[in-house]
């Protein structure tokens, strides 16, 4: 039988110390809902006694129902003063309601002694009795263990002795915790070891977990060394996003442990979810999606020389090492001077389009745009504008006569812009004009709005993302900006690309493929 792992999820109180994230309670409320939908087993709320914002979610998760995850607050042991009963953090964890308390206690002397300024005997007490506590009134307690690895360097057997304190007191699971994220993958495996044997000379059998940081880029690998030398639980967040350098990554640890080592971890089915949960984490915390991320990157499974493109065309799995249908992602070939006409084929094949005989035409097209600057590599949405509008029956849903752009500067710090544009729709002409944040977004408000009634389903298009790189690649020439334009309808997202010496001509060029390509799709739907 495959061991069973605990996954405990942390994206909504650890993840969110990553800089420049801020969670509202509503999105916190979703998160929660993806990682309940996914069969995940804990998930953490945040800290009732550290902010109200926490404290709201908590009131309203309690009132919900959750299929397979068990919400747990967090909070810290008692403060050395006080007593349980009257010591606030304590109290607003007990407010929390929920069924899974996570109490986080000092396990090094440095931190006791420096930080805490308390003594080691009176520490012990206080993890003893915040624990006991709790499983007082009928709530599990699983123990964080902060600096453990760091501890146990230390001094070991004052660290383990905080351990089985806990477990003594009844925590369900003891989390050796890698705070500072400087832990080696051996060094864990041992510290495991020895926990386990320490734990079942005091007669003691609470579930092992393991919560590591990313600083020395092993956060995975160190969870993974606890996990194969006999711990079950395992702490983490989505995308591994967290403080500094970022927590441990629950994405790679789960397809790593279930897809390569054989441990039970989440069916099937959900497993196959993986990619849709980076991805939806990835929009609610404002972060564009990892494209390179492992097993959910966009890049993942990307093929882009031409002879691991025909390779893989011949045997999927020659250049890759693991079937992307598994993790939910997809095997691409990428398009790029690089490769050749069975990469193009290949690609049209897969939008379901049908080339023959204007492959070379297309090939031709695509080398004398690179040469000029364009890149489709990262832009699949102006590659399958070029081959649609290389087919001979295809007509296009609009055209632009001309547009114009102002940028006024009325006042320091206050620039306006406006753009007006003059369209063509089956004959008849539009004249619109509208102002912008910038100089982009009036142009592509003006195009909208002579589009909009004609076209209504472009009303759910959003420009989610916007690049400019400086094309240096062929000298003798002024430098060329690049645009990359990645747009959004529902759940759906294409990338077009645009490169001129004008940047806005450039940003038109995405922009155009941007908003031709949802229609020239539900065209083909209609028809
Ligand atoms: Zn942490």
């Amino acid at each position: 039988m495959a061991p069973k792992l605990w996954l405990y999820d942390t994206t909504l109180r650890d993840g969110t110390q990553r800089e420049g994230i801020s969670l509202s309670v509503e999105d916190k409320i979703r998160i929660a809902q993806l990682l309940d939908d996914m069969g995940i087993h804990y998930i953490e709320g945040g800290w009732p006694g550290s902010n109200p914002k926490d404290a709201e979610f908590f009131r309203r998760a309690a009132d919900m129902s959750w299929r397979t995850a068990k919400i747990a607050a967090f909070g810290s042991t008692r403060n050395a003063k006080n007593r349980c009963e009257d010591d606030p953090n304590i109290l607003a964890l007990d407010a929390a309601r929920t069924p899974v308390i996570t109490l986080v206690g000092k396990s090094s002397v440095l931190h006791v002694e420096q930080v805490l300024e308390t003594t080691r005997a009176e520490n012990i007490r206080m993890i003893q009795d915040s624990v006991a506590y709790f499983v007082a009134r009928n709530r599990e307690v699983i123990y964080d263990a902060e600096h453990f690895f760091d501890g146990y360097l230390l001094d070991a057997e004052y660290t383990l002795a905080t351990i089985v304190a806990a477990a003594t007191a009844g925590a369900s699971t003891v989390v050796l915790c890698d705070t500072n994220g400087g832990a080696l993958p051996d060094a864990v495996t041992a510290a495991v070891r020895h926990v386990t044997a320490v734990l079942a000379a005091a007669q003691l059998q609470p579930v092992i977990g393991i919560h590591t940081h990313n600083d020395g880029a092993l956060a995975v690998a160190n969870a993974m060394s606890a996990l194969t030398a006999g711990a079950r639980h395992v702490q983490g967040t989505i995308n591994g996003i967290g403080e500094r350098c970022g927590n441990m990554d629950l994405i790679p640890l789960i397809a790593n442990m279930q897809l390569k080592l054989g441990y039970d971890c989440l069916p099937e089915y959900q497993l196959k979810r993986l990619s849709e949960l980076s991805h939806a984490v990835a929009n609610f915390v404002n972060l564009n999606p990892d494209h390179h991320a492992p097993y959910v990157g966009r890049s993942a499974f990307a093929h882009k020389g031409g002879i691991h493109a025909q390779a893989v065309a011949k045997f999927a799995d020659s250049y890759q090492h693991i079937d992307p249908e598994l993790v939910g992602n997809e095997m691409r070939i990428v398009v790029s001077e690089l490769s050749g006409r069975n990469n193009v084929r290949m690609r049209a094949e897969a939008l379901g389009l049908d080339i023959a005989g204007s492959e070379r035409a297309i090939l031709q097209r695509i080398k004398d745009l690179e040469q000029q600057g364009w890149q489709f590599e990262a832009a699949e949405g102006s590659f399958e504008m070029l081959i649609r509008r290389a087919m001979p029956d295809y007509q296009s849903p609009f055209e632009l006569l001309d547009f114009t752009v102002i940028v006024n500067a009325v006042a320091e710090g206050s620039m306006i812009s406006k753009a007006m544009v003059k369209l063509a729709v089956g004959g008849q002409e539009f004249h619109t004009a509208a102002e912008g944040d910038g100089p982009v977004n009036a142009l592509d408000r003006a195009i909208r709005k002579a589009l909009l009634p004609i076209y209504p389903q472009l009303a759910g298009i959003t420009l989610v993302d916007y690049k400019v790189r400086i094309v240096d690649e062929h000298l003798g020439t002024a430098a060329r900006p690049r645009v990359l334009i990645e747009s959004a309808q529902g759940d759906q997202r294409w990338s077009t690309v645009g490169c001129s010496e004008n940047i806005l001509e450039a940003s038109w060029y995405a922009l155009w493929d941007a908003l031709e390509l949802p229609l020239a799709r539900y065209a083909e739907k209609v028809l």
